[in-house]
Order: C-alpha cells, then structure tokens, then sequence
C-alpha cells in the first residue's frame, strides 16, 4: 500500500514507518518542513492528495512538554495541530479522484471521564467534561468524511485512542528515567490511578493492523489489555532497572510544572478495556507491563 502520514515525523510515526515499510508498504510523510520523502501540509489544500490507498494522522503539538507553559496561546496551538491537520486530510480524501482504502487519525483515552472504578471501553461515553475530552471529540468529529462524498462509500475510517506511548526515542517515558536510575522514583500522586499505557511497537502494530485488514472500521482503544495503577507503574519501573520507586512525586510539585489543567491528566486515571481492538483479531507483542519494559529498556 502507499501509506501518507501525517506528523509521520515524530515519536510513532518513526516507529510506524519502519514496521510499514518491513511490511512491505511505500510511506510518504506529512510534515511542515519539507525534505526527502514529504510532502508538505500547505500543498494538500492547492494540489490535492498524492496518490494513496491509505491516510493517517499523528500530527499533533506535545502536550506535555514540561517547558511549555500551559497558556491560552499555547491550548490554542495544541488545538489547532490537530483539529485543522485532520480536517485538512478528511476534505482532501472527500474530494480525491480516487479516495484512499482507509483513514485513521490517533486521539487519546482523555476521552473518558477519570474514574478509579468504571471501566470502559470503546462504546463507552465521554468528551465532553474537560479540555482534553472536548480536544479528542473534536478531532474525531474535524476526521469524519463528509457524508455527501464518495469517499463516505468507499474509505474505511478508524480512530485508534491511544494511551501513554512507551519507548525509548520519545513521548514523556525517557524523561521519567532518569529520577528512577537514581533511586528517586515513584508513584505519581496518590498512585492508586489507572494508568493505561501501550508499547509504541503495540500503537504501530494496531495501526498497520487496520490498515491491512481490509474490515476493521470505528474506534479501537490504542491500550494494552491489563489494568495497572500508576503505583504498579512505578513499581515495574523500579523492579525493571533494579532500583527502589518508593518516593511519591506530590500533586502540588506535578501542578506546579504541568498547571493543573495537565497535571489532572497524571493525577488522575482512568480504566480502559481494548475490547473491539482485541476482538479485531490484533495480537499484542506486549500485553503485560514487566516485559514491555524490559523491552524497552534493553535497547
Ligand atoms: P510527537 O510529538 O512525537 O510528533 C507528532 C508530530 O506532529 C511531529 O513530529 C510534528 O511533525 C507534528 N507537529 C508538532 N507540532 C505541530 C504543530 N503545531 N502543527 C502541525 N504539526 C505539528 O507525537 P507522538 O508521535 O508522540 O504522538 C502522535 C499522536 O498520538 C499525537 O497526535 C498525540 O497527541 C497522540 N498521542 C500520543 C501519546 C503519547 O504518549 N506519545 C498518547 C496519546 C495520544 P513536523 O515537525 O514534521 O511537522
């Protein structure tokens, strides 16, 4: 297949492009810098889609870049990069000659509302009580494909919610490294939240997974199938590097560089169950915490 990826050039999208391209498939990126293999954002709109059987978009501002001020300048940007990539994309693949196979965008399990008791999955109900909630609503929504079009007939879409991306090459986990090597590591908070996380080699795995099973459509939970707190976390972290993760990071501290509208993201949890992910017939590489962080450790 050739494959377009937007924000191809980031954390998933380089572990998505080495697992498509083993896979056989031709990967073009999406970037707003041009150079080899890319095409930029500003020529979709004048120029149309490249020929493609299948779109993804992981463009996206980083949300919990610590030294990022959580400003009204800054939600705004986090909005934007992902609410106007998608609709950008959706439009274009509406109005292609010949629309893609399948188009997936990854949003994130602040879907659902944080709970140290429900659990949900993917038919569950949400965005609507938090910025992040509405965030992923409406990226969802900014994905759709207008109804009127022929792509609506013929372009599979799927939306794949992630939870905390693991690896080694970036998301927030090898910032996180370096207090657990010292031995001053710990839960975060009261650590009794859910924390649901995916290896990044799993988030890759689900997307080519939709992409080459020619039926799978709608909302997948972009999670691993086992409930750990983030004081489970931390103690897998610490038995992983061999090192104690007893020292608790307090709320006040997590507030005091996230702002609070972030921190409740670490501060509090939620429980996800990949239900139709795993009955899409997706096989993990990495169902349990342990493994997947010794994997991840040892490259
Ligand atoms: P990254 O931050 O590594 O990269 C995403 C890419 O988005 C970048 O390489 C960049 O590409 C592009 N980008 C960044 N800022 C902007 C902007 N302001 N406007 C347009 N494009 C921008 O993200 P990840 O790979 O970690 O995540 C991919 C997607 O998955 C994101 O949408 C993220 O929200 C979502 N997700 C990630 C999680 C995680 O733990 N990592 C958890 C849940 C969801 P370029 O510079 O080439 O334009």
């Amino acid at each position: 297949m050739r494959v377009l990826v937007g924000g191809g050039t980031g954390f998933v999208g380089r572990n998505l492009a080495r697992l498509l391209k083993s896979n056989g498939h031709e990967v073009t990126v999406i970037s707003r810098k041009p150079g080899p293999g890319r095409i930029t954002w500003q020529e979709i709109p004048s120029k149309g889609l490249p020929p493609c059987d299948a779109v993804i978009n992981l463009a996206g501002e980083n949300i919990m870049n610590p030294l990022q001020r959580w400003t009204d300048k800054f939600k705004k940007e986090v909005t934007n990069s992902r609410v106007e990539t998608n609709r950008v994309l959706a439009r274009a693949i509406a109005s292609a000659e010949k629309p893609p196979e399948a188009w997936l965008v990854v949003t994130g399990i602040s879907f659902y509302a944080p709970s140290e008791t429900a659990e949900y999955d993917e038919d569950s109900t949400g965005g609507d009580f938090n910025f992040f909630s509405r965030l992923v609503r409406a990226c969802e929504a900014a994905a759709r494909i207008p109804g009127d079009s022929a792509a609506a007939e013929v372009t599979r879409e799927a939306v794949v919610r992630s939870g905390f991306v693991l690896g080694r090459e970036g998301g927030a986990f090898p910032s996180m490294l370096l207090p657990f090597r010292l031995g001053l590591g710990g839960p975060i908070g009261s650590g009794c939240q859910y924390l649901p996380w995916i290896h990044v080699a799993d988030l890759a795995g689900i997307i080519a997974h939709v992409l080459e099973s020619k039926n799978v459509t709608g909302i997948l939970n972009g999670v691993a199938p086992s409930f750990d707190t983030n004081k489970d976390f931390a103690r897998a972290l610490g038995a992983a590097l061999n090192r104690p993760a007893l020292l608790p990071l307090p709320a006040f501290m997590v507030n005091a560089v996230f702002g609070s509208e972030r921190g409740e993201m670490l501060l509090e949890g939620v429980k996800v169950l990949p239900r139709r992910t795993l009955e899409s017939g997706y096989r993990y590489a990495f169902p349990e915490l342990g493994p997947a962080l010794r994997d991840i450790l040892s490259y």
